[in-house]
């Protein structure tokens, strides 16, 4: 089975083919940069717009190169693509052309869920039978596991993304689009300082840490007024450290009871705030003492991109789990537990 997979939630303009017999993803992503501030969605929605076509070409002129049927054959067996979550406008513009594809190619379309693309390539690249999964990306936080016929949500933000957060403190200091990695670097030369921990059951809420972030940025307190130091606010370096303490603390400690409840041995991350190597060693050292497998995919299957789509679709495709064109409208709050688990062995469900 080869499928061609287009990616386009949010910044990553991206198109992939994945070869099931050899295991083989090539991947073509062309991402989104602000000019300033965070991603503007109609901007967002040009840039897919545009970049689209070009990786889509790319990825299919190679597709065509290593295709050994005859010509007249198309060169990958399905179009699949992300149907949301995500941006509307930009999920449209994908949707409109793997709708295109699906007709010219004419091939069934595969409607992938991003969040369940998110885990389950780190399933696929693992070999991991029943993981529970930390989807830790840019707009979501959340732990899944996989119960009767369904990826259930086990905990989840009570507000914003975690990545979407640390976007917002880097914006609010300065600094440019994407803020994640910004903040791993200053981080090392930073030290511990207080800001909120909140963890309600099995879920997290990162709103009240990212203020309290800002605010002791520009040496305000959390009772206002008065200034934490005498040249105004804490380094950020203390603050860049102490936000990945603490949030991915927080990750770490949901991510532990979701294995302790479901009594998986096994734990996948998955998303782009996956490429942090604290949040990493977080969740590795939590699994060791636990006697747990921890699997992080690398990195290109982190962030948004369309390999995860066209591995998902593969395993979908396989199932039979395609979509008829006039039920393949794209779904911006399209949550992981809505999707019916078609692609998993019977003795899994
Ligand atoms: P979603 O997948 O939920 O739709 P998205 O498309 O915004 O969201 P991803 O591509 O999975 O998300 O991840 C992007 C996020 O990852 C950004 O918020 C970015 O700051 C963050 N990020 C990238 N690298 C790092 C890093 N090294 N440390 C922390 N965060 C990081």
């Amino acid at each position: 089975i080869r499928i061609l997979g287009i990616e386009g939630t949010a910044w990553a303009a991206s198109a992939a083919l994945f070869d099931a017999e050899t295991d083989d993803v090539v991947i073509e992503t062309d991402a989104y940069q602000p000019e300033s501030g965070g991603i503007h969605p109609r901007e967002a929605s040009e840039h897919m717009h545009d970049a689209i076509p070009e990786v889509v070409g790319r990825v299919l002129e190679h597709a065509r190169e290593t295709h050994d049927g005859p010509p007249s054959e198309p060169p990958v067996d399905a179009v699949a693509f992300s149907r949301g979550p995500g941006l509307g406008p930009c999920l449209r513009v994908v949707g409109t052309a793997a709708r295109a594809l699906s007709q010219v190619l004419e091939v069934p379309l595969v409607g992938v869920n991003h969040m369940v693309a998110h885990l389950e390539i780190g399933r696929h690249t693992s070999g991991f039978d029943s993981p529970v999964c930390l989807n830790a990306s840019g707009a979501n936080a959340h732990l899944l596991a996989y119960r009767n016929g369904r990826y259930r949500v086990l905990g989840e933000t009570m507000d914003t993304g975690v990545g979407n957060s640390i976007d917002k403190f880097t914006r609010h200091v300065g600094w440019s689009h994407p803020g994640g990695p910004k903040v791993e670097e200053a981080a090392k030369d930073g030290e511990y300082v207080d800001l909120p921990y909140v963890v309600k059951g099995m879920d997290f809420s990162f709103s009240g840490i990212m203020s309290a972030a800002k605010q002791r940025y520009d040496g305000v307190s959390a009772s206002g007024g008065s200034s934490d130091s005498s040249d105004g606010g804490v380094p950020v370096e203390d603050i860049c450290y102490s936000l990945q303490e603490n949030i991915f603390g927080m990750l770490t400690e949901v991510a532990e009871r979701a294995l302790s409840l479901t009594g998986s041995d096994e734990l996948v991350l998955g998303g782009g705030v996956g490429r942090n190597a604290r949040l990493r060693e977080m969740l590795a050292e939590m699994c060791a003492q636990r006697g747990a497998d921890f699997h992080a995919p690398e990195p290109r299957f982190l962030g948004d991109n369309a390999g995860m789509i066209a591995v998902l679709g593969a395993k979908m495709y396989a199932a039979g789990d395609t979509l008829a064109l006039e039920e393949s409208r794209v779904d911006p709050n399209f949550r992981p537990d809505q999707v019916p688990v078609t692609w998993r062995g019977r003795a899994e469900r």
